[in-house]
């Protein structure tokens, strides 16, 4: 809605800290917090013609609020999309989306290796409604243009991927779906419009889990999509004011002011992550590193240049092991020996947090499943965060120097 009456032409930085709604009466300069449910009408004419969509205006907090809408603006400024739609996290904008642009009959083409509730809810969920779906390997783009069928509506890709951070070719895939009259989607949580823009390599749809590095300290759950304005208009919006996932304002202050800092953090964390992904290589008891950053990462050269010649904030690694037995009970003493970084869930956090995905994210799959899917049992993921460096590699050398 309303703006700032900003000049045209600003740079995305400064866009990523001065797009917001008018400033209030009283002048605030940290963009004010609007925590209500209602908005009270002028007069019973203007409720009227709010209501009819005739005229804008705030009415109820399921159709739009203004510290929302400051967070939708700003997101959409740093994606390069003409708008944004928030949603109460990562997964309901999944939903919002396949909820908004599907019905029964329609086929959905995705890779393997995307987050697994998005696979849980596309193949599970959505099946049980008729709408049918094919998964691909993240790197085979053969593959992806032999499984497209005449009523395949979205490609949805996420790159680089969790935890083994494969990375696909955005230019190619979106070719591919538009060739096919459908639409790509990309997860892009793991680069963050930072390090990736995929609006200008072509695709429809920007999904994110806010949650991630957008909040990028942990504290809120979020979610957004971001296209056109008049698919957000015409799709999303009918669909998320009847069904309600909407952002709490509350979470989406604390988004908006974490995107302030997006640039600053997605740049420090990806440095101490090459650093740290560099060093481990070389570790004796390490025994391979997933990182785009590395000239070893299979898809390094596309890395580099579809993420502005940086690797990331996630890397994971495999402790060397004989068998998977082993494996799990040394990545589980890498784990314990902890004492500085984080066991913990989530990603995109100040803080370094460590998983060990085969008895957690993939927790559920069975061991040949696994081994299909490149998740051993020795395998840790590290979300590196802002620690100093000598600190990340101590905390790590605690498990890793005393391997029995
Ligand atoms: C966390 C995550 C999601 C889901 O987001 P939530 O905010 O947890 O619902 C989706 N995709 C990726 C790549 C994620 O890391």
């Amino acid at each position: 809605m309303s703006q700032h009456p900003l000049p045209d032409n600003l740079h995305i930085d400064t866009l990523a800290v001065r797009l917001a709604v008018d400033r209030s009466q009283y002048g605030e300069n940290s963009e004010a917090l609007y925590l209500t449910s209602g908005f009270v009408q002028p007069s019973a004419e203007i409720s009227a013609r709010r209501f009819a969509g005739e005229e804008d205006g705030y009415t109820y907090g399921r159709t739009g609020n203004p510290t929302v809408s400051s967070f939708e603006m700003r997101l959409a400024a740093l994606e390069g999309s003409e708008a944004a739609m928030a949603t109460s996290s990562g997964m309901s904008s999944v939903m919002l989306m396949l909820f908004s642009l599907l019905k029964a009959g329609d086929h959905v083409l995705y890779s393997q290796s995307m987050f697994g509730s998005t696979i849980k809810l596309i193949g599970s969920e959505f099946a049980r409604f008729g709408v049918a779906s094919t998964m691909v390997s993240q790197t085979d783009l053969a593959a992806w243009k032999a499984a497209i069928r005449p009523n395949t509506k979205i490609l949805f890709a996420e790159t680089p991927t969790n935890p083994l951070t494969e990375v696909c070719d955005i230019v190619a895939l979106a070719d591919l779906a538009h060739n096919a009259g459908a639409l790509l989607a990309v997860d892009n949580c793991f680069a963050t419009p930072i390090l990736q823009r995929p609006m200008g390599m072509g695709a429809d749809i920007v999904m994110h889990s806010g949650t991630k590095y957008l909040d990028g300290q942990g504290r809120v759950m979020a979610g957004a999509l971001c296209a056109s304005e008049k698919m957000v208009v015409d799709k999303f919006w009918p669909v998320i004011r009847n069904a309600g996932m909407v952002l709490s304002p509350f979470n989406a202050w604390v988004v908006l002011k974490g995107l302030e800092t997006l640039d600053i953090r997605m740049r420090a964390q990806s440095a101490r992550a090459h650093a740290l992904a560099l060093w481990l290589e070389q570790h004796p008891r390490v025994a391979r590193v997933y990182y785009p950053g590395l000239t070893s990462h299979p898809q390094h050269d596309l890395a580099m240049k579809q993420m502005s010649g940086m690797g990331g904030a996630v890397l994971s690694f495999d402790v060397k092991a004989p068998d998977p037995q082993t494996a799990r009970t040394q990545a589980f003493h890498v784990l314990d020996s902890l004492r500085v970084l984080s066991l913990c869930t989530n990603l995109g956090d100040t803080k370094t947090l460590l998983t060990h995905p085969a008895s957690t994210s993939h927790g559920k799959l069975s061991e040949d499943q696994r081994q299909a899917a490149g998740i051993g049992q020795g395998l840790i993921r590290v979300a590196v965060g802002l620690e100093h460096l000598d600190d990340l590699k101590g905390d790590l050398l605690r498990g890793l120097d005393t391997l029995g």
